[in-house]
């Protein structure tokens, strides 16, 4: 497990504007984390955080990609796109994008394949909402979103990537999973990849998301199949996402 190197994700959301944006990328380049770090801006503010992170280590990551290929399309953005913006990573299956414009299992299934085809780096997300995980669902649904993926594009091609396991309970509430229940969620998202390819399974970084800050993160961090974290809200202030950054880096 020790050779998986932390990784901690930003997730602005639809958040943002120019002169706020140069102010949290001076912060950020002022004091460069010591973990691995990718930085996803809403797709307008690409080139200005890619502009603005050069010359650091941290990448650059959009929040969603076309499943279809160049052409008619309007509205939409194509992997090559982002590649050609200096993104190298994407967001993929987010739950609000799930939930609030019809993104199905088979949609972000489609959308991997043209990441991977693309040569980006997905961060595919997964989790269930509060009412499956009281009816027991978790793991039932995080294995339908990881098996309809996984039919589509083998493990060994989406270990330069992460998934991120985010409970929808937990996403903008201020409830986040306790360390033990989602290291619980970590562990049998591992034995399942591992039940495809344990190589891939022992490489993958997996991602905790789900109101993360600076107060609980180290402890979230500390699990041994937590290897880092996406952030949301957290991530808008740069003085808290370097701060959840420096608790990675222990
Ligand atoms: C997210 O949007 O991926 C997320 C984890 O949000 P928050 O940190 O605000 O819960």
């Amino acid at each position: 497990m020790g050779q998986r190197a932390k990784l901690v994700a930003a997730n602005w959301k639809m958040n943002g504007n120019t002169p706020d944006n140069d102010r949290w990328l001076r912060a950020f380049r002022d004091a460069p984390p010591k973990c691995e770090t990718v930085v996803c801006p809403p797709f307008v503010y690409l080139q200005q955080v890619a502009a603005g992170l050069a010359g650091t280590a941290a990448g650059v990551g959009a929040q969603d990609v076309s499943d279809r290929a160049l052409g008619a399309w309007t509205g939409e953005v194509a992997a090559e796109m982002l590649l050609d913006s200096g993104v190298t990573w994407v967001i993929l299956g987010h739950s609000e994008r799930r939930a609030s414009f019809g993104h199905s299992d088979a949609i972000v299934a489609a959308k991997m394949e043209r990441v991977v085809a693309a040569g980006l780096r997905p961060i595919l997300c997964v989790g269930e909402t509060l009412h499956q995980r009281e009816q027991g669902l978790t793991m039932a649904v995080i294995a339908a979103q990881l098996e309809a993926v996984l039919q589509r594009c083998p493990a060994a091609q989406l270990v330069v990537g992460a998934i991120a396991y985010e409970p929808v309970w937990a996403i903008g509430t201020g409830r986040t999973a306790t360390p033990a229940q989602a290291q619980e969620v970590h562990a049998a998202i591992r034995a399942r990849i591992a039940a495809h390819d344990p190589h891939a399974a022992a490489g993958m970084r997996l991602l905790y998301g789900g109101s993360v800050k600076p107060a609980n993160a180290a402890e979230l961090f500390s699990q041994p199949d937590i290897d880092g974290g996406l952030i949301g809200g957290a991530s808008l202030v740069a003085a808290d996402f370097l701060a959840i950054c420096a608790a990675a880096a222990h």
